[in-house]
């Protein structure tokens, strides 16, 4: 997208509005008219001026009454294994950030924030850290997707594994994923698309009721109730055995295998008796173990203990525990480590943009950094 400057805010924004909302805020226009600006508005361009197909009043009418976008890409970085890593400013300020995985296949996946910052604060994740900003709206979840996909046209997937918990924002991710898997648009496959949660109990439910029908991801962790309470304080008001209820209900819903995610933190959840514990609480789920190694964050610290990566033994005894166990278990490529682009390890752009240490910044223009290129 070409947005080097931010748009005026004191307009309605029209990117992320569901078309029977884009069709309401463009009244009277007709039908035909409204499906073409909701084909314009994924394209990334700069102004109204650009959708050709309409009369030059219209456009002109248009600029004057609204603003396509709301966000800018604030700064870049690419790792050399292909991950790229984007700060983008929203309209108040705040920084978020959105980042672009390939895997070994070259399929690309798009992982997107749902908050500035989170409020759940687990012990492992530098986001929870830094709290809560606010919630993202429809269009600044959109203008991620459409960002990323201005540097690699070719997304195949989908995680709402970014910054935040995305069942804290239902309302604004449905209203995105409306946008984003409507075939007058874009019309990206719901079967694409993964959301990991932490394990909100009343948002799974209203998920599995209410569709739409995701890939759910939970991030179980450990599967030890009174160690996840403290690695993970949400799990106080969502226990374990509620959190295993409904996601039989899900499973039972949505008919989908259930991926439980587990962050591996050197010796605190590598234990056996983690491998027992996680073991039994898969135990009659259709699931599939995801095992994410620590990526590391300065200075955090666990009950008096430096957090460490697990070791390679650690890692492999724990997956062959899983797997003696009947366990499917996969594990998560180290990606976008060296721009902290990975997995638990967003949130450095809170106030002040990139790091001059890690990145070139400009303020409002996209500048791309290689790093150890
Ligand atoms: N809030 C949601 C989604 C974003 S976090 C959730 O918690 O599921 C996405 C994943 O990153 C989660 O599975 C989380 O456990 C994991 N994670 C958090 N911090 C991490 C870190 N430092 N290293 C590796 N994975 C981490
Ligand atoms: Fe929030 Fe997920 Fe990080 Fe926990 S792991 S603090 S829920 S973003």
């Amino acid at each position: 997208m070409q947005t080097a400057v931010l748009p005026q805010q004191d307009k309605p924004v029209l990117s992320g509005l569901p078309w029977e909302a884009l069709r309401e805020i463009l009244k009277p226009l007709p039908e035909f008219r409204v499906n073409q600006v909701f084909q314009w508005i994924p394209r990334g361009i700069a102004s109204f001026q650009q959708m050709t197909d309409l009369a030059l009043p219209l456009r002109e009418d248009l600029e004057k009454r609204f603003s396509l976008y709301s966000t800018v890409i604030a700064g870049r970085m690419e790792d050399p294994d292909g991950t790229v890593k984007l700060s983008i400013r929203l309209h108040d300020g705040a920084y978020i950030e959105a980042v672009l995985l390939v895997d070994g296949a070259g399929r690309k996946t798009a992982c997107l924030s749902t908050q500035a910052g989170c409020p759940l604060g687990c012990v492992f994740c530098k986001t929870g850290t830094r709290g809560l900003t606010r919630n993202l709206n429809s269009g600044e979840i959109f203008e991620q997707f459409l960002h990323l996909r201005s540097i690699r046209p070719d997304i195949a997937n989908i995680v709402f594994m970014g910054m935040g918990e995305p069942l804290l924002n239902l309302p604004e991710l449905r209203k995105f994923l409306a946008v984003l898997t409507d075939t007058r648009g874009i019309g990206f496959s719901k079967r694409r698309i993964t959301l990991s949660t932490s394990g909100i109990i009343a948002g799974i439910r209203d998920l599995a009721d209410q569709g739409p029908a995701l890939g759910l991801a939970l991030s179980l962790t450990t599967g030890d109730a009174a160690l996840r309470s403290r690695l993970m304080p949400v799990s106080w008001c969502n226990p374990l055995p509620k959190l295993k209820e409904v996601l039989y209900y899900y499973q039972q819903r949505q008919g989908r295998r259930i991926t439980l995610e587990a962050v591996l933190l050197g010796g605190i959840n590598t234990r056996h008796e983690d491998s027992e514990a996680l073991a039994a609480f898969a135990q009659g789920l259709d699931v599939v173990v995801n095992l994410i190694p620590w990526n590391p964050v300065d200075a955090m610290v666990f009950e008096g203990r430096s957090l460490r990566e697990p070791s390679s033994r650690e890692l492999a005894a724990f997956t062959r525990r899983l797997e003696q166990r009947g366990l499917k278990v996969t594990q998560r490529l180290r990606k976008g480590r060296s721009i902290a682009g990975a997995c638990g390890q967003l949130g450095g752009a809170s106030q002040e943009g990139y790091s001059r240490r890690e990145a070139v910044y400009t303020e409002g223009s996209v500048v791309s950094a290689r790093i150890n290129a």
